[in-house]
């Protein structure tokens, strides 16, 4: 197989297939989430792959993402939720964008770029439940209700969706998520009574929609799980069947015996204890491999596991290719996987070896990586799946 110096190959039919798998399972309509050029697999294509798997809504971070979505040729329902102030909206809500207002300065914002765009906004409108972060606290929640149900009668925006964001989905357990559940369920009631009546109530991100089938409302806002990672390591159930997209090679540089006591890299923080076979790894933390890993995750070469050895650098990192037997059968140029299905590691490998969880791991890959996407015809199979009623996990 040619494999470049470094790439990051995406499986868009992957990302169709849990695409699928999502909204079978959750038998809710799925917003997938594309923030952060796709979570680091390519935003573009990792959108249009999700549309064609049905997804419903796109959603990300910032308005100008979701510009780029439009400019390339995505006409569907889009959700951005993240501002500054100062920020102009008006391509946005004239690219008929989803939204989101926090604050009463927010809905000045919107009506400014109505005004400007010359048509109403799709406005949606944040709560904050209990992750204090983005979000109206409850305390204001009556008052931003109040001037967007006015600015709805007047004709500037409707307002499609109101939603929130789980603290503590990944640990189905833990109090937070059904004290979340309830603060939500008083605050669309709020609403409503205030006069609004959003198409979309929302909550669940991938770990919540396939761990709390409460928080699934009319909408579920999936990113890692649409990418084939796990939202909730040890919790969800393996025939889940999500396949990760991500493979992650390169190619060794360079291949060479070291001698017992010669030490490797930076700082000298690794020194081998008996002789062995070092390989040269051409990308480092420019392209987002953590200095973290730094002797403790792993690669695969020719079918076993080299440990990296010493610190990882701006542009390259030293593995062991003695330590498990593959020195003597490998030269420069052969393929290293640092990312991929076993026995290459996992994404969630390198998290726990870093400490750190898999979204941090794939998101910060990039820098002189090349990044393709493969894009295969999906399976028979996957087109004829019934409409699951299952409701996991
Ligand atoms: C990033 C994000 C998501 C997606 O979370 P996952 O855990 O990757 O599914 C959903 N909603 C909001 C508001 C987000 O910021």
């Amino acid at each position: 197989m040619s494999v470049e110096r470094a790439e990051i190959l995406v499986d868009l039919a992957a990302v169709r297939h849990n695409v699928r798998r999502l909204a079978e399972v959750t038998a809710t309509p799925v917003m997938v989430v594309v923030k952060a050029d796709a979570y680091g697999h390519g935003m573009v294509a990792c959108a249009r792959a999700a549309r064609e798997a049905g997804a419903a809504w796109l959603g990300v971070s910032s308005l100008r993402e979701a510009e780029q979505l439009r400019a390339a040729g995505d006409t569907g329902r889009i959700l951005a939720w993240l501002t500054v102030p100062g920020e102009d909206w008006t391509p946005a809500v004239a690219a008929g964008v989803d939204v989101t207002a926090y604050t009463r300065a927010d809905l000045d914002a919107v009506g400014a770029a109505v005004a400007a765009a010359g048509v109403p906004a799709r406005l949606q409108l944040k709560v904050d439940t209990g992750l204090s972060r983005g979000g109206a606290a409850l305390a204001d929640w009556p008052d931003l209700v109040a001037a967007a149900r006015a600015g709805e009668a007047d004709g500037r925006w409707r307002v499609t969706g109101i939603w929130s964001h789980l603290a503590c989905a990944d640990e189905p357990e833990h109090p937070a998520n059904a004290a979340q559940e309830a603060a939500f369920r008083h605050a669309l009631a709020v609403a409503e009574a205030a006069g609004l009546e959003p198409e979309v109530r929302h909550l669940a991100n991938s770990a919540g929609a396939l761990l709390r089938p409460s928080a699934r409302f009319d909408l579920v806002r999936c990113g890692l799980a649409s990418y084939g990672l796990d939202p909730a390591p040890g919790h969800l159930d393996p025939a889940l069947g999500l396949r990760p997209a991500m493979t992650v090679q390169a190619r060794l540089a360079m291949v060479k015996p070291l001698g017992a006591g010669e030490a490797v890299s930076y700082g000298h923080t690794w020194r081998a204890s008996s002789a062995t076979t070092v390989g040269l790894v051409p990308v480092g933390y420019a392209e987002g491999i953590p200095r973290a890993a730094g002797n403790r995750a792993e690669v695969e070469v020719g079918g076993v596991r080299a440990p990296i050895r010493g610190v990882v650098c701006m542009d390259q990192f030293v593995v062991d290719l003695g330590a498990a037997g593959a020195g003597s059968a490998t030269a420069p140029g052969d393929r290293v996987v640092l990312i991929g299905p076993a026995p290459a590691p996992s994404a969630q490998e390198w998290a726990e070896a870093c400490g750190t969880i898999s979204y941090e791991i794939v998101t910060r890959l990039g820098g002189r990586f090349a990044r393709h996407h493969i894009d295969e015809p999906d399976e028979p199979d996957e087109l004829d799946e019934p409409d699951g009623e299952e409701t996991t996990a």
